[in-house]
């Protein structure tokens, strides 16, 4: 099977790049932060503790989480609710962050994300896939930008939906703390793998992006 493995910060673009290398070589784009935020948006739904690991980890022994690709689009499923568009709300980001250090909820994804890329060909993204999900993936690439970079763009992508109440510097450091966060958590810390090539894209256009992962993936 063809497997790539994109890992990265929040914000450097994974999921715009992702989707249109999958696009381009006809193969599954699986989004892993979708599957963390689907049980954090659960858990602030059942009103669980998220700070509490053994309350967590009792919600969610329970529920099963699944995933369809619907015209090659994920779906995400839980307790039997299509919960896709209620994913990328700014408090399910941050639940989906804070639980993601617990082993039980790593331990209930991993198998699902595994399984997914036997069953397919697949560019999956998140922060540990070239590390410990995919250890043999064929294409291993380490997508970054700076905080600076990444906070511009979350900031117009805002201001682009008419969003407002946000500036850029406060972006910036909820940015900055996630990636604090991610990197130094003791489970599943966010670094590049050994093997992995990177690519910084604060002065790439996203189109660079795509051909550089689609040449290092040979299409
Ligand atoms: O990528 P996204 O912002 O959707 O991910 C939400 C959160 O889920 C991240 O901040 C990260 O803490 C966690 N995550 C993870 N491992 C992954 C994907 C996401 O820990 N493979």
């Amino acid at each position: 099977m063809r497997t790539i493995a994109l890992d990265g910060p929040s914000g450097a673009g994974k999921s715009t790049v992702a989707k249109l290398v999958a696009k381009q070589l006809g193969i599954h784009y699986v989004d892993t932060g979708a599957m963390y935020r689907t049980l954090g948006w659960y858990l602030l739904q059942e009103g669980v503790c998220l700070s509490d690991e053994a309350a967590v980890e009792d919600a969610l022994s329970s529920v099963s989480a699944t995933i369809q690709f619907s015209g090659g689009v994920q779906r995400m499923y839980i307790a039997g609710q299509d919960v896709t568009d209620l994913l990328r709300a700014q408090d399910v980001g941050e639940a989906a962050s804070k639980i993601a250090v617990y082993p039980c909820v790593r331990d209930k994804l991993l198998g699902l994300q595994r399984e997914l890329a036997v069953r397919y060909d697949v560019i999956m993204d998140g922060r540990d896939i070239g590390t410990a999900v995919l250890p043999d993936a064929g294409v291993k690439i380490y997508l970054t930008a700076s905080v600076e970079e990444r906070a511009r763009r979350r900031y117009q992508e805002l201001c682009d939906k008419g969003e407002t109440g946000f500036s850029q510097e406060a972006i910036q450091e909820e940015i900055a703390s996630r990636d604090y966060r991610d990197t130094h958590r003791a489970i599943a810390p966010l670094r590049q793998a050994e093997d992995a090539v990177m690519v910084d894209s604060t002065q790439l256009t996203v189109q660079e992006v795509v051909d550089r992962i689609c040449t290092l993936a040979g299409g």
